[in-house]
């Protein structure tokens, strides 16, 4: 049985750092709440995340190559390269992060950027790591710079130096530590500094899930939930999540509340859960009301566009974090925005999706 143990930093121990109180997470979710159902929510991640690689449903390639890495860190006796992963919230970061010290029988430390805001902070987890653990760090792109270049000889050399004192009475002190594994998640990999990306030997990216993968994740997590649902329904639920299991996961957990409710049975049918998705006005394609807002915000204000993030951002009164993350790489990748070096435009499929006219050439 793998040993874990999983050290997990609270964001209320230290202040934010100063250029991530522009928009702090808090802010994020009080610019989300417009009502009781967050498809982005957390609160049912650890439920229902997968435990070992075998149980991680699609991104096929990148499993297969995490499996090779973990096979030769085994064989060699090593512990693993450092490991990068990137792409949008909700498609499995942290599952993989989780599941690799598992598979490898070693321990975590979980922290995030934001709540590392000087080195003193990320000392603790140096000197804690034990020889092959995990070191998780999410969001690791919003580490302040003092922090990331104190990570530096920690990741490529195993150790970090101290400076003890100021002035003319300071000493550093070479501290050396475990060898041990980073493994960074971001949503920006280009916000990254390249000599922070440079120092992950592997890098994986996390693309949309397809709808077969995620009626698999449904179906699984229904069992799980001890609730029954047909096919019918998970293929619904699938088409609905926009490529993600984290709102796959959120709209399953809705959707079995509301069978509960308002069926006889408690079984999720094609109706039930097309009356509760309805209840949640998402549409045909998964977009949610945020979502339509940046779209309508773009035809109505900026006249389709071209318009730059922080004008489409002010303008919805949300932060651009949230929008670059949460709301812009769905669109993008279902063609209905696309970005252009003057900015974002809708394409004709989004005015096709408002049922309104393109503005005159
Ligand atoms: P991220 O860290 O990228 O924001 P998470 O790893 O927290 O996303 O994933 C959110 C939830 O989605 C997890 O709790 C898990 O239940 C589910 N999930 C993510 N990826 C997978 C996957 N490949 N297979 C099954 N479930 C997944």
């Amino acid at each position: 049985m793998a040993r874990e143990r999983i050290i997990q930093q609270s964001a209320t121990d230290n202040a934010p750092p100063a250029d991530d109180r522009d928009h702090p997470e808090s802010e994020k979710m009080a610019a989300m709440s417009d009502g009781d159902f967050h498809s982005d929510s957390h609160q049912f991640d650890d439920d229902l995340r997968p435990q070992y690689l075998k149980d991680v449903v699609g991104q096929r390639k990148v499993v297969e190559r995490i499996q090779i890495m973990l096979d030769a860190a085994r064989r060699r006796k090593e512990p693993l390269g450092h490991l990068l992963l990137d792409g949008p919230p909700g498609l499995g970061k942290t599952t993989l992060a989780t599941v690799i010290p598992r598979e490898l029988g070693t321990e975590i430390q979980i922290t995030s950027g934001p709540s590392l805001s000087a080195p003193k902070d990320l000392l603790p987890f140096l000197t804690n790591a034990s020889y092959g653990s995990v070191l998780f760090i999410d969001e690791i792109h919003r580490m302040p710079p003092a922090v990331e270049e104190f990570i530096y000889p920690a990741m490529e050399d195993y150790r970090v130096d101290i400076t003890l004192g100021d002035g003319l009475n300071a000493r550093t002190l070479n501290m050396s530590l475990q060898k041990f594994c980073v493994i960074g998640a971001t949503t920006r990999s280009g916000m990254l500094t390249a000599p922070l990306r440079d120092r992950f030997v592997n890098r994986e990216h996390l693309d949309f899930y397809e709808e077969q993968d995620l009626r698999v994740i449904i179906g699984r997590n229904a069992r799980k939930l001890q609730t029954t649902i047909v096919e019918d329904a998970a293929h619904l639920i699938a088409i609905r999540s926009r490529g993600t299991p984290r709102k796959a996961n959120n709209l399953l957990h809705w959707i079995r509340d509301y069978a509960a409710v308002k069926s006889s049975t408690g079984e999720i049918t094609r109706t039930v859960a097309e009356d509760a998705i309805a209840m949640q006005e998402i549409d045909h394609l998964g977009l949610e009301g945020q979502d339509r807002r940046y779209l309508n915000t773009l035809h109505e204000v900026f006249v389709g566009g071209p318009a730059g993030l922080q004008a489409i951002a002010h303008t919805m009164d949300v932060p651009p974090d949230t929008l670059e993350d949460e709301v812009e790489p769905f669109l993008l990748r279902s063609g209905l925005i696309k970005r252009t070096p003057r900015g974002r435009m809708l394409t004709p499929k989004a005015y096709q999706h408002l049922d309104v006219e393109p503005p005159a050439a």
